[in-house]
C-alpha cells in the first residue's frame, strides 16, 4: 500500500495534474471506458445486485457519465480565478480565489450502487487535479474485479490506482497518509475512517447513511405519494442511502396508502414480483438474514415472503410500528416499508428530532406551509418535498449527509469543491504606500479611528455619490501622485477626512 500511495504521491508532484487538458483527457477515457465497456459492467451489476440493463444505465451509468460531462464543459470556468469584492484597502490590488488541487486522494466505495459512489466523487478528484487511490466496495465483487481490470486500461496507471480488497487492505490503506479521505459507508465505519485520518490531520467527506424519515400531510395527494414512495423505497430492493425509511402520518390515510402501494407494486413489477426483472435481490447472505430478523414480530400488511436462496425479499409494508421495535433503531438498507401513526405535523417533527439527523428528509402535502414548517423546524443532508430521491439527482444540489449521516457534499461543482483547496490570492500593489502609514508604528488613537472608519463603516447604497466623491478623488491623487506622492497621500486623507464627516453628521 505505501509503494502504491508513494508512486501516486511522486505522479502528482510531476505536476502534471496541474493541466486542465490533462484532466479533460483522463475525464474522456474514462468516459471511454463506459462506451466501450458497457455490456461488461451491465454484466457484473447484474452479478451483484440482479439489476436489470435499464436500471443499470439509469441509476449507474448514466449518473457518472452525466458528471463526466458536467466535468469537461465546466472545467475552464471551475479551475478560473474566482475575483472577489474589493475594498477601499485593496482597490488597488489583484484579489481571487484560486482552486488548487489537494494532493493525493483516497476514495473509498460502498456496494449498493457500486459504480456511483465510487466513480462519482473520482470525477469529481480528476477535474480538481488531484491523484486517487480507488477502493472499490469488496462486497460488490464482480464490479470491483472489472474495475480492476478496466482502469488501469483508461486512467493513469500511477495517478488513479485501484486496489481491491476488504477490512486488512482498507486497514493498511488508511495507514498511509492522504491529502484527503472520501468514503461511502456505514457511520460505524465512518468513526473508523476518520479516526484513522486524524492521524495525518487529513481532511474527510463522510458519505454515511441513517434513517430517512417520510411524512405525508392528510393535505396530500395519496395516489402520486403513493407511487413515488413506491418507487423510491423498493428501487434496488430498498438498498438507496436515501431511500425513505419509514413513513409518518394519520391513522386516518393508512389504509389508502396501503392500499394505493400494494396497486402500484402490481403496476410497476407484476404479479409476481420474483419474476421481474426490474427488480433486485439482496447483496448477500447476512444483509439477508439482517432483514428477516427486523421484520420479526411485526405486522405485515403486504408482502413478506423471501427466499433465502436467491437472497429476494418481497417488498413488505409493516403497519402500526412500535416506535420502539428493532427495525426503528437501525437504518432498514431492504424492502421494509414501516408506518408509523402521528397524529399531525407537531408529533412528527418532535419525532424526526428525537432521532439523528438523516441524510435526507421527505415531505408530501400539498399546503407549502407544512413544507416549510418541516425544512425549517427540522434538519437532514437533504429534502425532497412532495417526491422522493430526486434531490439526489439535481447536480446543483451539493449532497451529503449531517451529524451522523455524513460531512461534506459532493455532486457537480460541489465535487470540484470537495477536492479543492481554496487558496485566498492578494496582490498587492506597490503604489499608495502613503495609505499604509495607518498600519505602521508608531501608533495612534487617531490611526486606529482611520483604521476603524476604513474598515468597519457599512456604505449604504443611498449614498453611493458619497462614495463616489472620494473615489473620483483618489483616482485624482493616485494620477497627481505620479509627479508629487507626499502632496497627493495628503490630499487622499483630507478627502477621506471629509468623508467622515459627512458619515458622522448623519
Ligand atoms: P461496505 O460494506 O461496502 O463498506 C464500505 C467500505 O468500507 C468498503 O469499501 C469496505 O471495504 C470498507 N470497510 C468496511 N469495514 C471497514 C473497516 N472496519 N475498516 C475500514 N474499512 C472498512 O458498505 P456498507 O457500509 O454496508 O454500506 C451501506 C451503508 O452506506 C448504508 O448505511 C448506506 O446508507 C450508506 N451509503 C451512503 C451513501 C451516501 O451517499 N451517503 C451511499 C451509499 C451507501
Amino acid at each position: 500500500m505505501k509503494q502504491i500511495v508513494d508512486s501516486a504521491r511522486r505522479a502528482f508532484m510531476t505536476g502534471k495534474t496541474r493541466s486542465i487538458d490533462f484532466r479533460i483527457q483522463q475525464l474522456k477515457a474514462l468516459k471511454q471506458m463506459f462506451t466501450e465497456h458497457e455490456n461488461d459492467i451491465v454484466k457484473a451489476l447484474k452479478a451483484d445486485l440482479n439489476k436489470s440493463y435499464c436500471n443499470a444505465y439509469a441509476y449507474e451509468i448514466m449518473g457518472v457519465m452525466g458528471e463526466i460531462r458536467l466535468a469537461i464543459e465546466s472545467l475552464p470556468e471551475w479551475t478560473a480565478q474566482q475575483h472577489v469584492k474589493k475594498n477601499i484597502t485593496t482597490m488597488q490590488d489583484d484579489v481571487y480565489i484560486k482552486y488548487e488541487p489537494l494532493g493525493v486522494t483516497l476514495i473509498i466505495g460502498a456496494w449498493n450502487y457500486p459504480l456511483v459512489v465510487l466513480l462519482q466523487p473520482l470525477v469529481g478528484a480528476i477535474a480538481a487535479g488531484n491523484a486517487a487511490v480507488i477502493k472499490p466496495s469488496e462486497v460488490s465483487e464482480n464490479t470491483a474485479k472489472l474495475l480492476e481490470n478496466l482502469i488501469p486500461h483508461y486512467l493513469d496507471k500511477e495517478l488513479y490506482p485501484i486496489v481491491n480488497g476488504g477490512i486488512s487492505e482498507t486497514t493498511e490503506l488508511l495507514a498511509q497518509r492522504f491529502d484527503h479521505i472520501f468514503y461511502t459507508g456505514n457511520t460505524n465505519v465512518g468513526k473508523i475512517i476518520m479516526l484513522a485520518a486524524s492521524k495525518f490531520l487529513t481532511p474527510v467527506t463522510l458519505e454515511l447513511g441513517g434513517k430517512s424519515p417520510c411524512y405525508i400531510d392528510k393535505n396530500c395527494d395519496i395516489d402520486i405519494a403513493s407511487r413515488r414512495i413506491t418507487w423510491g423505497k423498493f428501487a434496488n430492493c430498498g438498498q438507496t442511502c436515501i431511500a425513505p425509511d419509514y413513513i409518518l402520518c394519520d391513522k386516518s390515510i393508512q389504509d389508502k396508502l396501503v392500499e394505493k402501494i400494494k396497486e402500484t407494486l402490481k403496476e410497476f413489477y407484476g404479479e409476481d414480483v420474483k419474476q421481474s426483472p426490474d427488480y433486485e435481490r439482496i447483496i448477500n447472505k447476512r444483509h439477508f438474514k439482517r432483514l428477516l430478523a427486523l421484520m420479526e414480530g411485526q405486522r405485515i400488511v403486504h408482502g413478506g415472503t423471501y427466499d433465502e436462496e436467491t437472497c429476494y425479499i418481497e417488498p413488505t409494508v409493516i403497519a402500526e410500528v412500535n416506535p420502539e421495535s428493532k427495525i426503528m433503531q437501525e437504518e432498514i438498507f431492504g424492502p421494509l416499508l414501516p408506518i408509523l401513526s402521528v397524529k399531525n405535523i407537531d408529533e412528527a417533527i418532535n419525532f424526526i428530532n428525537a432521532k439523528e439527523k438523516p441524510l435526507a428528509l421527505y415531505v408530501f402535502s400539498k399546503d407549502k406551509k407544512v413544507i416549510n414548517r418541516m425544512i425549517s423546524e427540522t434538519s437532514s443532508g437533504g429534502v425532497t418535498a412532495n417526491d422522493v430521491i430526486m434531490h439526489f439527482t439535481v447536480n446543483e444540489l451539493p449532497f451529503g449527509g449531517v451529524g451522523h449521516s455524513g460531512m461534506g457534499s459532493y455532486h457537480g461543482k460541489h465535487s470540484f469543491d470537495t477536492f479543492s483547496h481554496k487558496r485566498g490570492c492578494l496582490i498587492k500593489s506597490l503604489k499608495m504606500e502613503g495609505m499604509n502609514k495607518i498600519r505602521y508604528p508608531p501608533f495612534s488613537r487617531k490611526k486606529l479611528e482611520w483604521a476603524k472608519f476604513l474598515l468597519t463603516t457599512k456604505v449604504d447604497k443611498k449614498r453611493v455619490g458619497l462614495v463616489l466623491f472620494p473615489l473620483i478623488a483618489i483616482l485624482a491623487a493616485v494620477i497627481f501622485k505620479k509627479y508629487r506622492w507626499e502632496l497627493s497621500g495628503r490630499v487622499i486623507q483630507l478627502v477621506l477626512a471629509f468623508q467622515r464627516k459627512l458619515y458622522k453628521q448623519d
